[in-house]
């Protein structure tokens, strides 16, 4: 049995501002150690589930968050960017299932910490195969390409809903309550990571016991769109061959989500210069 752990910081425990989860600012240092708390739990709850291998991601920012001296020496680290699968590095068809660590709601979502999509300057929406979604549709479908499913999820609890409105019952861990876009009542470090810890068990006992919804697919060819929030980030997103405009939005159609994925980024990328 092997997990990999995908994470974000945004929906780590206590996490409600953008400093908080920003290099160089002074809160970073403390966030970034708890981040490490709530994965080390979710590894923890992993291994005492029956798991055999767990792969870490740092999927936030430049990929280089968690601690690694601190982190479980059972676990190995996917980190720094940019790494050929992001957010998901570390998956392929040897993974037996997902969990999503620190994970937020898509942009625009009401009571949901730092809600956004991918880019919080640049991106308001993203459909795939028309399906308004966030990262964490986009990260899911990269699991389903290698017929993996996400089993967990750590976040506020909007994240989570919204999470399992979209991939169905899996395990939730709900760390916060968000109250607005900044504002969330918390539970502590230590109350969150056994709460992290008891949903790891569970997601793997049920993976072990098939109970757990399917992996998510898309059918092929995947569509794209991006919705930007300003017509010239869209003009240079156009730049890419093969893509189509309507207004702010550009959307591009390919065979699969690996590489739908790879130009999603690219649109990013040069949007946000
Ligand atoms: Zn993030």
């Amino acid at each position: 049995m092997k997990i990999l752990i995908a994470t974000d910081m945004e929906g780590i425990t206590g996490v409600t501002t953008w400093e908080q989860v920003t290099p160089g600012h002074a809160e970073y240092a403390r966030f970034r150690k708890l981040m490490t708390q709530d994965v080390n739990a979710a590894i923890r709850g992993a291994f005492d589930g029956d798991a055999d291998e767990v792969i870490v991601a740092d999927g936030h920012w430049n990929g280089s968050n968690i601690l690694i001296e601190e982190l479980d020496p059972r676990a190995r680290l996917n980190t720094g960017s940019p790494s050929p699968f992001s957010m998901m590095q570390g998956i392929d068809e040897s993974v037996d299932g997902v969990f999503f660590i620190g994970y937020h709601a898509r942009n625009g979502t009401p009571n949901a910490i730092l809600d956004h999509t991918w880019s919080s300057g640049t991106v308001a929406n993203v459909w795939l195969n028309d399906i308004l979604t966030g990262e964490y549709g986009l990260n899911a479908a990269v699991a389903g390409h290698f017929g993996v499913p996400i089993v967990m999820v750590s976040g506020d609890q909007t994240a989570c809903a919204q999470v399992t409105a979209s991939l169905g019952q899996i395990e939730t861990a709900v760390v916060k309550h968000a109250t607005g876009r900044f504002a969330a009542e918390c539970l502590t470090p230590q109350a969150a990571q056994e709460i992290i810890f008891a949903s790891a068990v569970r997601a793997v006992k049920r993976l072990t016991e098939g109970d757990m919804p399917d992996p998510f697919v898309l059918d092929s060819p995947v569509s794209v769109m991006v919705e930007f929030f300003t017509s010239d980030m869209a003009d240079r997103a156009t730049r890419i061959p093969f893509t189509q405009r309507d207004g702010t939005r550009v959307s591009f159609s390919v065979q699969d989500i690996a590489s739908a994925y790879n130009g999603f980024r690219a649109m990013v990328m040069l949007a946000a210069v």
